[in-house]
């Protein structure tokens, strides 16, 4: 009997009409049915990879991301809602799949005024942790227009790049917080006398980015490593969150209310202006009037403020959130055998000295740091396994020169 010609068990081709046949246990495979085949293979793996990066973003409704903000940051009730509702928008917007309806969602960067050491940065870290997207924070004092000395303003996604171990696509999706946004105003209402290039210079430079353009980013940063190659990052997705003191702003809009009293029939609410927390009733005008250009507010959508933190609320952060300053010491401890706790009036003393020095919230870790120095310093290598500090321990190792010195360095 003739023998069977081998053929592929895929298409059926027959040996003499590929140009390669692979046997297996049972059947064989032609050349084109492994290409195609590899073909396939590709697709799923890229479709599982984006499905992943889907869900690693965890979208949660605005709720839940205001409940995870709670657990983190004391206070701040506005700022939360409106930045849970602003993040959910734009992973929302991110998600999206294109319709034939030509609506296309628009970006919803942020912009958070509001005085130094109130929680911007934190929201900012907290947000990115709670998505589980790479964050960069950048300052904006460094940044320069391109070609002057400073920081282009593409350094920035440098940092997101690093920060997402140089995997695009993450960067790509994630958060970029710019800190002191407020020391790029415009510096004179003149823009044309001097070139202002640490000011409306980077303004202008920002607009792209915010808006979402496509940029050659240096992987190791500018200057120094000329021969890098560049990866080409897309800003469309990325959330933008800046922040900024705005010191004076409050001026502007003392202003602003005044001139609308008087200008139209003072409502009611007008007349219970409250003078001690001006920044509530910001707008994006009080902004511009500090030195922003209408494009930047125009790609910063969404603005809120930051109150400042009351005693109260210093008192909340020293034992409250999540990893709130105490129980991050205790741990410490913990991990020596050793009980550490706080009296209340150790607690209020230190919130005291906080308040009164004006360190604010950043001032209390120093604090607490400098009163439990001798203890962290000792302690590990006796057999002591409890330590109650109380107001006397507090006071006795926190001196006049330590306050001063915390006071220079916050
Ligand atoms: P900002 O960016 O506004 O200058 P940060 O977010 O850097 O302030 O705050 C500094 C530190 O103070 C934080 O790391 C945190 O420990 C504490 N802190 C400030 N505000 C809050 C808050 N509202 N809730 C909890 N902790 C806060």
């Amino acid at each position: 009997m003739e023998k069977e010609e081998l053929q592929c068990s895929f298409c059926g081709k027959k040996k003499a009409d590929t140009n390669l046949l692979i046997a297996g246990i049972d059947a064989h495979i032609c050349d084109r049915c492994i290409e195609q085949a590899n073909g396939i293979v590709v697709e799923e793996s890229n479709q599982n990879q984006e499905d992943k990066l889907t869900s690693d973003i965890m979208l949660k409704k605005p709720q839940e991301i205001k409940d995870f903000l709670d657990e983190y940051i004391i206070g701040q009730e506005q700022t939360k809602k409106v930045m849970s509702v602003a993040v959910y928008n734009h992973y929302k917007r991110l998600l999206q799949t294109t319709t034939d309806d030509d609506i296309e969602i628009q970006k919803s960067n942020i912009i958070m005024v509001g005085q130094t050491g109130t929680g911007k940065t934190l929201i900012a870290k907290t947000i990115a942790k709670m998505l589980n997207v790479p964050l960069a924070i950048v300052d904006a004092t460094v940044l320069t227009e391109a070609g002057y000395v400073g920081e282009d303003v593409e350094s920035m996604l440098t940092r997101l790049l690093q920060s997402a171990d140089y995997d695009q696509e993450k960067a790509e999706r994630g958060i970029v917080f710019i800190d002191e946004i407020d020391k790029i105003a415009r510096k004179s209402d003149n823009p044309s006398i001097t070139r202002d290039v640490s000011g409306e210079g980077v303004q202008q430079a920002l607009l792209k980015l915010l808006e979402g353009t496509i940029v050659n980013v240096p992987p190791k940063g500018g200057r120094k490593h000329p021969d890098q190659k560049f990866i080409e990052v897309n800003t469309e997705n990325i959330l933008f969150i800046a922040g900024g003191a705005f010191d004076g702003i409050n001026r502007h809009i003392s202003k602003r209310l005044n001139m609308s009293a008087i200008g139209y029939k003072a409502s009611k609410e007008e007349e219970q202006v409250d003078k001690e927390n001006l920044l509530q009733y910001i707008t994006p005008k009080d902004l511009k009037d500090f030195g922003l250009i209408p494009e930047i507010l125009g790609r910063l959508p969404v603005l809120t403020y930051m109150n400042p933190l009351n005693e109260a609320a210093l008192r909340a952060i020293l034992t409250e959130p999540k990893n709130a300053i105490i129980k991050q010491y205790k741990k410490l401890f913990e991990m020596d055998q050793i009980a550490l706790s706080f009296k209340e009036d150790a607690l209020d003393f230190i919130v005291k000295k906080a308040v009164d020095y004006k360190l604010g919230a950043r001032g209390l870790r120093s604090l607490c740091e400098e009163i439990l120095t001798d203890a962290m310093f000792l302690m590990p290598s006796k057999n002591d396994k409890k330590l109650v500090v109380d107001k006397a321990y507090a006071k006795k190792h926190l001196t006049r020169t330590e306050i001063k010195r915390l006071k220079a360095v916050s």
